[in-house]
């Protein structure tokens, strides 16, 4: 059998079409859509207002088991689905991603958007610098630090009235801090401010301002982005930006955007960011990329409005396939209990990703390192590690299905899996509560190799269901809980894998974050912002001496 071509080679061998077409045939009017250059295009919210009465399409949510190094695929199967159901069962569909972030080309994977046969095109504009959304972000970010840097420093002359001198900025070099400050830094464990450890610099992220690498702006853009993803409307997005506490008075008393008199020009910084990004898979189906919520930090799903224009446009027949990054109990769980809650969409499906290789690590099988040969357990047939890996995959569906609806679980077929082994995990899954398990190759056929997966989720969006959250928000400050926590264990220590138990969760710390509506509690050694890692994979995204 030949091996597949580098998923570079397979997106460089479609051309898509011309963006004012695709607009055309999803049924957008052409002073809806702002193209930027000719296979993109962002989508005013207008389209949204014109289309308020149409009822919305069917809407499918796919998340995966916990993440290995062997991959699951769950974006690969997100598009790989709205192909099958778009190109091959000739119903409408649109996939909702996010947008590859600075973080994920810094990451170990490939930085397109899906893989093999089953990918947004063109890959170098998805991957690297689709729009000015981030940029927009950023700015903002940094007129928010500038603003603070510039009260502090002309506040410093006229203590009496002074706002920020509970934020200290370096002087020669220099912090002096204030007793309620050092008081502060005491609660949170912290004794010598000078000698901080890279992870206790996050505490610092909300306490403090360093005018020299001004510190603030990450965490400020942090959450501007998930205000960004969450926001319903242009005037939403307003009211959630002037909430952003930025800082804190030395009073104590938080200090908002709107504090500072400057929400209405984020507002306005901010006011095409808000817009999806229409793009297509290499068969042609639509897709909307749009903004890029950290997953641990923030709710780590693709944007509000995006899901909601597309369900407006594939109408009450199609179908809108979102992703919810990581694992059930990370991104799933934010996806229904802060996405849902802010869009007051219910979605119909929940779609199970898992794939042999994967399950069989979580089953106990050997790590793998990068540059030594793959251990043969992942490319030989191996049923008894696999059956102790579907307990992982059998957790997973209990935490899916808690929500109420049905589960289908997609089986992402590797090359190297054998019929023994696809059949084991079908019928392990069924077991489990799975309403189907479906094996699917969408990696090495595209749209064709999920059609069986299409029509299982067509099957499974007309059982009756009720959609429920996991817990109700009286006593919690009205707002939800955003674990902040390692996407590589079900528990806090990313070496545990398959079905960790009898351990206590450490909760480091908790923030809010006002502006987009959710606590988030730090939890083990989660670090803000994440390490990276040495190789990252932008290396592999280097097309400058391709002509094309
Ligand atoms: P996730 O969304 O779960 O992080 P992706 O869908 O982004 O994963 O896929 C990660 C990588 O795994 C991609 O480079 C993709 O090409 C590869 N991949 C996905 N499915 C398969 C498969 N069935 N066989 C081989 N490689 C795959
Ligand atoms: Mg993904």
């Amino acid at each position: 059998q030949k091996p597949q071509p580098s998923d570079t080679a397979i997106a460089h061998s479609f051309t898509p079409k011309t963006i004012g077409r695709l607009a055309r045939e999803v049924g957008l009017f052409s002073e809806e859509v702002e193209p930027y250059g000719t296979t993109r295009a962002k989508v005013r919210l207008e389209a949204l207002n014109r289309l308020k009465t149409q009822p919305d399409g069917k809407y499918l949510v796919v998340t995966g088991i916990t993440p290995t190094p062997l991959g699951e695929g769950t974006t690969t199967t997100t598009l790989g689905l709205a192909q099958a159901l778009g190109a091959h069962l000739h119903v409408n569909s649109f996939a909702c991603v996010r947008q590859p972030s600075r973080g994920s080309n810094f990451g170990v994977k490939g930085g397109a958007v899906g893989g093999g046969y089953s990918q947004v095109i063109p890959m170098e504009e998805v991957s690297l610098h689709l729009s000015s959304d981030t940029q927009a972000v950023m700015a903002a970010s940094s007129l928010v630090v500038d603003t603070i840097n510039a009260r502090v420093l002309s506040e410093s002359t006229q203590s009496d009235k002074a706002l920020f001198d509970w934020l200290v900025p370096l002087r020669d070099g220099h912090r002096k801090f204030s007793l309620s400050q050092l008081n502060r830094l005491k609660r949170l464990g912290i004794e010598k401010p000078e000698t901080l450890k890279p992870e206790e610099i996050y505490r610092f992220i909300r306490l403090d301002i360093d005018p020299e690498t001004k510190t603030l702006s990450g965490s400020v853009a942090s959450e501007m982005m998930a205000v960004l993803a969450l926001s319903t409307s242009l005037g939403d997005m307003t009211r959630r930006l002037a909430r952003m506490v930025v800082a804190y008075s030395r009073k104590g008393k938080p200090v908002t955007t709107e504090d500072l008199g400057i929400s209405g020009v984020l507002a306005t910084l901010m006011r095409d960011a808000v817009k999806p990004s229409l793009m297509q898979t290499m068969e042609g189906t639509p897709v909307f990329v749009h903004t890029c919520p950290l997953s641990d930090i923030a709710q780590g799903n693709s944007s509000i409005l995006a899901d909601q224009i597309a369900l407006k446009l594939v109408g009450p027949e199609g179908f809108v396939v979102t992703e919810a990054e990581g694992g059930a109990e990370l991104g799933m769980e934010k996806f229904f209990d802060i996405k849902c809650r802010s869009s007051g969409l219910h979605p119909d499906v929940v779609v199970m990703v898992a794939s042999v290789p994967a399950l069989k690590m979580h089953g106990g099988g050997p790590a793998v390192t990068a540059g030594s040969a793959m251990p043969k357990e992942y490319s030989a047939e191996n049923l008894t590690l696999l059956e102790n890996g579907c307990n992982h995959l059998k957790r997973q569906l209990e935490n899916a299905r808690a929500f109420g609806l049905p589960v289908v679980v997609a089986i992402n077929t590797f090359s190297t899996d054998t019929d023994a082994e696809l059949g084991l995990v079908c019928e392990q899954a069924k077991l489990a509560g799975a309403l189907e398990a479906v094996p699917c190759s969408h990696w090495a056929e595209g749209g064709a190799g999920a059609v069986a997966l299409g029509q299982a989720v067509q099957r499974a969006a007309e059982t009756p269901h009720q959609m429920n959250f996991l817990y109700d928000l009286e006593g919690l400050g009205n707002l939800p809980i955003c674990m902040s926590k390692t996407h590589l264990s079900l528990s806090h220590d990313p070496e545990r894998k398959g079905v960790p138990t009898g351990f206590t969760l450490p909760i480091r710390d908790i923030h809010a974050n006002l502006g987009a509506g959710f606590l988030y509690t730090l939890v083990g050694t989660t670090s803000v912002p994440p390490q990276s890692p040495a190789f990252s994979c932008f290396h592999d995204n280097d097309f400058s001496t391709e002509s094309k």
